[in-house]
């Protein structure tokens, strides 16, 4: 692409580099800003950085928060006694956004990987452990990663480290999608379907 000014080419280099985001697009985006106010390429740019530099953890559950403790922990209304887990703050919003929980999270901050040499000591696991440690109010644990080896190497490592407690542990259900014919699952969810079947009622 040539590009009739540098200061554009720049903006346009950086833009890009954001996930989803090719040169075409970039361009689009960075020529739409020029036609709004300054004030709000400012307003922008400032959240941008006010993101990068005021963001916390939170010190309890790991989600990304404004304060010390974000505001799931903080909420009265949320049921303290189940803490679902999770790969990363991503899957916090997914969950959420279903409107289905009400209990807390743990955010790992990522899966067992050996191949991406991501062992047990890298992710928020002992600080789960310790978290159970100081409270007798959570009564269910679940385990909500992804269905792949990663993530089922890692339910089974966390699954081990916290039998001493004797909570329930759950698992979520990974069946057929609503909908979906049986004929047309692949063997490993329909598998998984059946092994990790409920009560019909
Ligand atoms: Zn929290």
């Amino acid at each position: 692409m040539n590009f009739p000014s540098k200061l554009i080419e720049e903006a346009v280099s950086e833009v890009s580099k954001l996930p989803g985001i090719g040169k075409k697009s970039a361009l689009r985006i960075v020529l739409h800003l020029l036609k709004r106010t300054e004030k709000e390429t400012h307003s922008l740019a400032d959240a941008l950085v006010a993101v990068r530099t005021q963001i916390h953890y939170c010190k309890k559950c790991h989600n990304i928060s404004d304060g010390e403790l974000c505001s799931i922990c903080l909420s009265p209304k949320r049921d303290a006694s189940v803490v679902c887990v999770v790969q990363d703050s991503r899957d916090v919003l997914a969950i959420e956004n279903t409107g289905q929980y009400n209990g807390l999270y743990h955010v790992l901050g990522g899966i067992i990987s050996p191949l991406e040499g991501i062992g047990p000591s890298d992710l928020k696991i002992d600080s789960l452990l310790e978290r159970l440690q100081h409270t007798s109010e959570v009564k269910e644990i679940i385990l909500a990663l992804s269905p792949t080896m990663e993530g089922d190497t890692t339910s089974f490592y966390l699954q081990k480290k916290l039998k001493p407690f004797s909570l329930k542990i759950s698992t979520i259900a990974r069946g057929i999608p609503i909908g979906g014919d049986l004929e047309y699952a692949d063997e490993i969810t329909l598998g998984r379907s059946i092994v990790s079947r409920i009560n019909y009622d």
